[in-house]
């Protein structure tokens, strides 16, 4: 399987629009793997693609990303959706205002995640409906495990209370992927399906140190109802026997550079933090 982290920033991109901290500015400066869009992936076996942050246009025009056949959220945040309206810019034909019909994109999701989609409205009704309507899409729900073509795809719901966020198991000749980019607390990890992947794309969890302004998270910060730290992250890699970690979901406010996650790197040998665009190929294990 082949897999293209197409955004690996997080809820605020870098450089963060108007912030003058060291890693914006760097960012502003050197661009490159110093940027971060929000976060999105591509699955190239099948064209998949996963998530649509507000950047997705470019990002699928950087990775020259030429057809999208599936879509998958993973769950409803705005970092992972507001740029659903890629949906109609890759499908419309403007002179008839509906899709070409060759391009139709099937958004294969989770039922109870569709169910709530569904209500989410413009100013002209129901969103998904729309598109729907206009051949833009063609929802196929699935409960728990479905097929896109030759990967089999795993849906494990994070619990989330008001909401549910979804991991994806992508597995494919005896490769297995999971993608667990945000609010994956807690993570599913008794679960056979998410044990020894060949890669776990999984955000690195919160930092203790080094964030901007000092700032240290109180033990009744919000976040750490949803994250981890990055050493219970390494932790549950550890235990889940990942072979290859792929950090993503990089946050803004975490106030590490490029650079300064290449030098973190080194300290382990099977974990690397992506960048946007960054490809990786899954052989069958063994191998
Ligand atoms: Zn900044
Ligand atoms: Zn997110």
């Amino acid at each position: 399987m082949k897999f293209t982290v197409l955004g690996s920033g997080g809820c605020a991109v870098i450089p963060k629009p108007l912030c003058r901290c060291r890693i914006c500015t760097q960012a502003r400066e050197k661009g490159g793997p110093f940027e971060r869009g929000g976060p999105a992936a591509f699955v190239h076996d099948e064209n998949i693609l996963i998530d649509t942050p507000a950047e997705i246009c470019r990002q699928l025009n950087q990775s020259r990303i030429d057809t999208v056949s599936h879509l998958m959220l993973t769950h409803l945040d705005p970092d992972h959706m507001e740029g659903f309206r890629v949906v109609e810019q890759m499908t419309i034909d403007f002179r008839t205002w509906e899709a070409y019909p060759d391009k139709t994109i099937r958004l294969v999701m989770p039922q109870q995640l569709l169910d709530t989609f569904r209500h989410v409205n413009t100013a002209y009704g129901s969103l998904v409906s729309f598109y729907e309507k206009s051949g833009f899409l063609r929802c196929e729900p699935f409960d728990r495990k479905t097929m896109i073509g030759g990967i089999q795809v795993t849906a494990l719901p994070v619990d989330r209370g008001d909401q549910v966020v979804y991991i994806y198991v992508f597995e494919k000749n005896g490769c297995r992927a999971v993608y667990a980019p945000c609010d994956i607390k807690p993570f599913p990890e008794q679960d056979p399906a998410v044990q020894h992947p060949d890669v776990l794309f999984i955000q690195p969890g919160l930092f203790e140190t080094g964030l901007r302004h000092g700032f240290v998270y109180p033990d009744d910060h919000i976040s750490r109802k949803t994250l981890y730290t990055f050493e219970q992250t390494v932790a549950l890699s550890r235990r889940i026997q990942a072979k290859q970690v792929v950090f993503i979901h990089l946050e803004e406010y975490w106030h590490r550079s490029f650079t300064d996650y290449r030098a973190l790197e080194a300290d382990f040998d099977n974990m690397v933090f992506a960048w946007d665009g960054m490809t990786l190929t899954i052989n069958k294990r063994g191998k």
